[in-house]
C-alpha cells in the first residue's frame, strides 16, 4: 500500500518547523523523566543467557510491559514467549493498537535483554547502576538497547501529547527478550503473532547514529558464510625426522589453502563475490586505527574506499585451527588438520551463492592432491534496505529536522540476522533500521553509554516520523 498525505492537513512530508519546535517542547520537557526511566531499566540486569538468572529477564520484561501499559496508548499490553523445540524462548512485550482512518501501520522493534557485563575491573563504573558523566549516561544497555526502548515510549507519548488520544496511525511493539542469545525463537514469535505486528513499516531501533548531532539511516548489513574443513594427507602420524621432505603432512596443505584466501595487497582472492560500493563518510585513515587499535606498524589491508571495505566488501577471517598447541607440539607430522572460515558478504549477495565460490576456491587450492572434506556451514543473509519508499524519505526528513544536519546513509559490517526474518515474514512492509547509540556508545562492551543528546534528537526524529505518518492517508 501507498500513502499520501491527506488532503484535510497543509503538512508536508517534511517537518514543517512549529511541529518540530513543539515536539523539541514536549520532548525537553519530560526528558529527565526519560532519562530516569532510561536509569531503572539499565538497574535490572536482563540477560537471556543460560548462565544468568532468569528472574532478572523476568523482571526486566515486566518493567518494560509496564511503561507501555501505562502509556494508555494500547488496549493491551502482553508479556509473551514462542515455543520451539519445545523450549519457551525469553520474555517479550507485545502490544498492538489497530490504524484507523486508512492510515499506515508502525511496528516498533527494539529488545529489552542486554549482554553480559564481561569484565568488571574494566568498568569505571558499576555496569547496572546508572551513571551520568559528561553528556552521557552509562551502564550496560544504556544504549543497546534500552535506549531503544525509551525512544520508543518517547515517540509514542509524545505522539499522544501532540495529536491527542484519539490518533489515527496503527502501532504495534514488539520488544524481544534474546537479541544478545541469537533472538531463538524470534522467527516463531513472529508466526504466531504475525496479525498483530503486520505493519506498513517496521522501525528497528538497534543501531547507531553518526554522531550525536548527526543522523544516519543503516541501510545495508553484510550477511556472513561460514565453511569448516579437514585436510587429510596420511592414514597416521609419522616421525618427521624419517619421513619429513618426503610426504607431505596436513599442515602445508592448510596453511596454503589459508593463505591463498587473499591476494597480497589483502582483498579476498575467492573469485566471483559481489561488492556494493559506498561513499566516504568523514571517517579517516587514522580513526579507523584508532578504533581498532591497528599497531603502528602494520598496513591496512584490501583495496577501495573505508566504507566499502568494512560495509560493502566480503572480508574472510580463518577464526580457528585445530592443531596441536605449542605446548603439546612434538616432531610428528601431522596427518590431518582442519580450520573453520568465517566469510562477511556484500549487501545483495546471495549466500549460497557465495558459499559455492568458497568451496570452490578451497578445493582449487589444496596441493599435493590431499584429501579435502567439507564440514558443518552457517549462512546468513545479508540486508540492503529499499530507500526509495515514503517511510525511508520521512524518516530521513525527520531525522535532518530533528538533529539539525544532513543524514548519513551507512551500513554495519556485521549481520542482525533476524532482519532476514521480518523481511521474510512481512515481505511489503518498509524496514528502518534507525538507533540511539554513536561512536562511542561502546555497545557490548564495558563502559557502555548513550549520549543524552544523541538520545533526544532519536526521540524527537521518531516522535516527528510518527506524527505526519499519523496524518497520511492510502492512496
Ligand atoms: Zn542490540
Amino acid at each position: 500500500m501507498t500513502f499520501s498525505l491527506t488532503p484535510s492537513t497543509s503538512q508536508a512530508m517534511t517537518p514543517n518547523q512549529a511541529l518540530t519546535s513543539k515536539v523539541r517542547e514536549q520532548v525537553d520537557k519530560d526528558f529527565s523523566q526519560r532519562v530516569a526511566t532510561l536509569g531503572k531499566l539499565v538497574r535490572i540486569p536482563g540477560i537471556a543467557w543460560e548462565a544468568f538468572d532468569e528472574a532478572d529477564l523476568e523482571r526486566s520484561a515486566e518493567a518494560v510491559a509496564e511503561l507501555f501499559r501505562s502509556s494508555g496508548v494500547f488496549d493491551e499490553v502482553e508479556i509473551k514467549r514462542a515455543v520451539v523445540d519445545g523450549k519457551p524462548g525469553a520474555p517479550a512485550i507485545l502490544a498492538s493498537r489497530s490504524a484507523k482512518n486508512g492510515r499506515p501501520h508502525v511496528l516498533l522493534y527494539a529488545h529489552h535483554d542486554v549482554q553480559p557485563p564481561g569484565d568488571d575491573s574494566q568498568w569505571l563504573t558499576p555496569a547496572f547502576e546508572p551513571t551520568a558523566k559528561d553528556g552521557r549516561i552509562y551502564g550496560r544497555g544504556a544504549a543497546d538497547d534500552k535506549a531503544g526502548v525509551v525512544a520508543h515510549l518517547t515517540a509514542i507519548e509524545t505522539l499522544k501529547a501532540v495529536a491527542g488520544d484519539d490518533f489515527d496511525l496503527g502501532i504495534s511493539i514488539f520488544i524481544e527478550g534474546e537479541e544478545e542469545a541469537g533472538s531463538r525463537t524470534f522467527r516463531a514469535f513472529l508466526d504466531e503473532n504475525k496479525a498483530k505486528l503486520a505493519a506498513d513499516v517496521i522501525v528497528v531501533a538497534d543501531s547507531m547514529n553518526w554522531s550525536p548531532e548527526v543522523p544516519a539511516l543503516t541501510v545495508s548489513l553484510r550477511g556472513m558464510v561460514s565453511q569448516e574443513f579437514t585436510i587429510r594427507t596420511m592414514e597416521h602420524a609419522v616421525h618427521s625426522g624419517m619421513f619429513g621432505g618426503a610426504i607431505p603432512d596436513a599442515i602445508i596443505p592448510m596453511l596454503k589453502v589459508l593463505a591463498s584466501l587473499h591476494d597480497d595487497k589483502g582483498n579476498v582472492a575467492v573469485k566471483g563475490l559481489n561488492t556494493y560500493e559506498f561513499d566516504d563518510l568523514p571517517y579517516t585513515d587514522a580513526n579507523l586505527r584508532a578504533d581498532s587499535s591497528l599497531l603502528p606498524q602494520v598496513s591496512q589491508i584490501g583495496e577501495g574506499g573505508i566504507m566499502t571495505r568494512i560495509w560493502g566488501k566480503p572480508s574472510i577471517t580463518v577464526i580457528g585451527i585445530d592443531v596441536p598447541s605449542v605446548a603439546m607440539s612434538s616432531n610428528t607430522l601431522l596427518p590431518t588438520a582442519s580450520a573453520k572460515v568465517s566469510m562477511r558478504i556484500a549487501p545483495g549477495q546471495d549466500p549460497d551463492a557465495a558459499l559455492a565460490q568458497l568451496r570452490a576456491h578451497i578445493e582449487e587450492n589444496v596441493p599435493f592432491g590431499a584429501v579435502l572434506e567439507f564440514g558443518e556451514i552457517e549462512t546468513g543473509k545479508p540486508f540492503m534496505a529499499d530507500t526509495s519508499g515514503w517511510a525511508q524519505e520521512l524518516a530521513k526528513n525527520s531525522l535532518e529536522a530533528a538533529f539539525g544536519n544532513p543524514m548519513v546513509e551507512i551500513g554495519i559490517g556485521g549481520s542482525i540476522p533476524f532482519i532476514a526474518d521480518l523481511t521474510e515474514v512481512f515481505p511489503n512492509a518498509q524496514i528502518l533500521v534507525t538507533g540511539v547509540e554513536d561512536a562511542d556508545s561502546r555497545a557490548h562492551s564495558p563502559n557502555e553509554s548513550v549520549h543524552l543528546i544523541g538520545l533526544k534528537n532519536a526521540m524527537i526524529a521518531e516522535a516527528l516520523f510518527l506524527l505526519i505518518g499519523n496524518d497520511l492517508e492510502s492512496e
